[in-house]
């Protein structure tokens, strides 16, 4: 294959994996790893297919705007101009701050984790702290909440999410809740090189998936019990002795006295109510690997983890995080080379407008309910901003990507949500059941075709000291724009130039980057990026203490306490559970979890035929006995049952599952027109809609987390002609 090589990133998911890109005459006609690049070991399907993602026929080209109502099965999109795009955005979220407060206006994009909002994410948020309003609807309740906010209740700082593991210099790894292969490749590649120099690695997933076959302890996790689990080990370790007692002693809690009685005791008391052989029957674990797992984590330290939405997405997600947390301190592992570790960052000016922040701000929707989850950083829960548009306390919203009603559960709730907004604006690369319900829609380029700033990328020292500037590969197709060039001409006529460098984007980044040194001259002259020379400094805590009210990791949290929860980790039982709700166990017998798939990235890319051909159906997982019992065989259609309807999927066998669970997937209704592949209507009988038939309640109480991953269900036989039309 001919043609100039550029050096390049994706960022399609959170991997950021380094690659060259091949543009022959004008065309970008593939994409390769880059080995010399930090996260450029491999990249994945999905990185591979994106010059089909770039020139797909689907894409947005043109601001269109609606001409019939919202209710109307035809929107009638109606081409216009950027200036009568931007100027009716900008008239509209006036007139409505004018009248109701900017709170009034709220604010959205996909999630930084899973698609290329990454790039201009800071600005984003930049953008709706400068607007004035606290509230931003990114999904965090579902993926970010355990990674960056709750810990923060234990640690002072975002263990895993910021604090990442060091997979090269770890002695064992532990993934919760976390399918590298699928979610972070770049963690994928180093581990399997850390597993390769004898590193021990422990898995803990309902499914035996990715790593997990590799794995030295795979800890096959009934869903939503992960808290008793995590208890359990932590039992284990105390009783045994296997925990880093000077590091429990001189920077945890442990010996503050509550109530007369010492924390440490308190602790070991409430883990002592999850023996191996209880955790057993509550989890599914076996006592024996409960116990080889927990010997393991002492032996082989230091301890490098990572958890991630497969645990965020429960009633009790929370209280899962905090016991997976104070599991962790106790490993003595945080911020050691091999643990998990803040490395060094190149120096740069920060640009998410937290200088806009003030005690004079509206307070985010969710603030009353839920006072210490993600309203206190100003996000809203999808189910809090379902509510607000419904009661109108917000009548206006600005999103960047993202599929609201395919990404949470309650689709119809959402679209009557949507349906009842004042006014909603759209910014995507296609159109999708979210977008369809907007007023205004403006095409996004892909990240192929856009420039993009990353300061750093994270996973390693090495990695987080690069700085490179991504050049678009070919022009924006049609008139679309990139979503920072969206954030910076709303601002301008929004009147927050000022704020904005009067829009110039370059002057920005000179200014994100002054502290460095490095020009953006330095970046466009080495397009492979360019290497600050830093050393990573350990155990930071021992000069500034934690970031907690006790400036000590919190195995009990007081500021829990103070709000009426419990101030130890603790267990519950998943509320939407067959056990927790016995009177709807006999007709859903079954538990429903779900996983990403290696293919798509959540709700997107069904249309591309490079990934669809691999996954062409919607799939639900079964254990074959599960499935002999109810007469289906491999590859059957089936409907997946909750109480809230009926949806449909193939069934795909998985042995490695315990019988009484299920894994689906979200995010089907795209049609592949080049494959001739049907899409899936987002609601209504045909659907295979996922979260149609899950709900955002119960939700946890402190995040409002919603039970996605562990809710009862039963599947039974399609009787119908093929739904799938293949
Ligand atoms: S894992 Fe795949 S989608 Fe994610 S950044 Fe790497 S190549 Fe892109």
């Amino acid at each position: 294959m001919g043609g100039d090589t550029v050096p390049t990133f994706c960022p399609l998911c959170a991997s950021r994996c380094g690659a060259r890109a091949t543009v022959t005459e004008g065309t970008f006609v593939a994409l390769l790893p880059d080995a010399s690049h930090p996260t450029g070991k491999a990249i994945c399907l999905k990185g591979k297919a994106a010059p089909e993602i770039v020139y797909h026929p689907s894409r947005l080209l043109h601001p269109v705007k609606r001409t019939n109502p919202r209710d109307s099965a035809d929107p009638g999109w109606e081409q216009i101009t950027w200036d009568e795009a931007l100027d009716t955005v900008a008239e509209r979220l006036i007139a409505a701050a004018a009248s109701d407060g900017p709170e009034c206006v709220g604010f959205s994009s996909s999630s930084p984790s899973t698609s290329a909002i990454s790039d201009a994410v800071d600005w984003v948020q930049r953008l709706i702290r400068a607007f004035g309003s606290p509230n931003y609807c990114n999904y965090v309740e579902l993926c970010g909440w355990g990674r960056y906010l709750a810990p923060l209740y234990t640690f002072g700082a975002s263990v895993p999410g910021v604090y990442l593991p060091d997979l090269d210099n770890a002695g064992c790894i532990l993934f919760w809740g976390y399918n590298p292969s699928v979610a972070r490749l770049a963690h994928a590649t180093s581990t399997v090189a850390a597993v390769a120099r004898g590193a021990k690695l422990i898995v803990v997933d309902p499914r035996k998936a990715g790593l997990a076959s590799k794995a030295d302890h795979w800890l096959r996790v009934r869903p939503g019990t992960d808290a008793a689990l995590a208890l359990s080990l932590t039992h284990v370790m105390i009783e045994h002795g296997w925990y880093d007692a000077d590091f429990v002693r001189d920077w945890t809690n442990a010996a503050d006295d509550v109530e007369g009685e010492r924390v440490w005791d308190l602790l070991a008391s409430r883990c002592a109510q999850f023996p191996a052989e209880v955790a057993q029957e509550i989890t599914g674990v076996p006592a024996a690997d409960i116990v080889a797992a927990a010997r393991t984590l002492w032996e082989a330290r230091p301890v490098a983890f990572y958890t991630w939405s497969g645990l965020e997405q429960h009633s009790g997600a929370t209280q899962t995080i905090r016991a997976i947390d104070v599991l962790y301190a106790l490993t003595g592992s945080l911020d050691v080379p091999g643990g998990n570790v803040l490395f060094e960052a190149v120096p740069s000016n920060p640009i998410d407008g937290a200088e806009f922040l003030s005690d004079a701000r509206p307070p985010a929707v969710g603030l009353e309910q839920r006072p210490l989850g993600p309203a206190r950083f100003e996000y809203v829960t999808g189910e809090d901003f379902y509510t607000a548009a419904l009661d109108r306390r917000i009548k206006a919203l600005v999103s960047f990507g993202g599929n609201m009603v395919m990404a949470h559960g309650d689709s119809a709730r959402g679209r009557e949500a949507l349906r009842s907004l004042d006014f909603f604006v759209q910014a995507d690369l296609f159109m999708t059941p979210t977008g369809e319900l907007a007023d205004i829609m403006l095409p996004v380029t892909s990240p192929f075709e856009s420039e993009a700033l990353k300061i750093g990328f994270e996973y390693s020292q090495e990695a987080q000291s690069l700085v490179q500037l991504r050049q678009p590969l070919v022009a924006p197709r049609g008139e679309a724009r990139s979503d920072l060039q969206i954030v910076f001409d709303l601002a301008t006529r929004l009147g927050l130039g000022a704020h904005f460098w009067d829009g110039d984007i370059e002057a920005a980044f000179r200014h994100q980057l002054a502290p460095s040194g490095i020009t953006l001259e330095d970046l466009r002259a080495n397009p492979a990026g360019v290497r600050v020379p830093l050393t990573t400094r350990y155990r930071k805590y021992a000069q500034t203490g934690f970031a907690t009210p006790s400036h000590k990791v919190e195995l009990y949290s007081a500021t829990l306490a103070a709000h009426g929860y419990e101030p130890l980790p603790t267990f519950e039982e998943p509320l939407t559970s067959p056990r927790s709700r016995p009177d709807l166990a006999d007709r859903y017998p079954l538990v429903l979890s779900c996983a990403k798939s290696l293919f798509f990235c959540e709700a997107q890319h069904r249309q591309v035929a490079a990934l669809r051909k691999s996954a062409p159906d919607p799939q639900v997982e079964m254990h074959p006995s599960a499935a002999a019992a109810r007469g289906i065989t491999a590859g059957d259609w089936v409907t997946l049952d909750t109480p809230q309807g009926s949806v449909r999927a193939r069934a795909k066998f998985n042995p490695s599952l315990d019988p009484q669970v299920v894994f689906a997937q979200h995010g089907w209704w795209e049609a592949c027109e080049e494959l001739g592949l049907p899409g899936y209507p987002p609601y209504g009988p045909d659907s295979a809609n996922l979260n149609l038939v899950l709900r955002q309640t119960p939700s946890d109480p402190i995040s409002g987390s919603s039970p996605l991953r562990a809710s009862v269900c039963d599947v039974a036989p399609l009787h119908a002609a093929d739904p799938g039309g293949s």
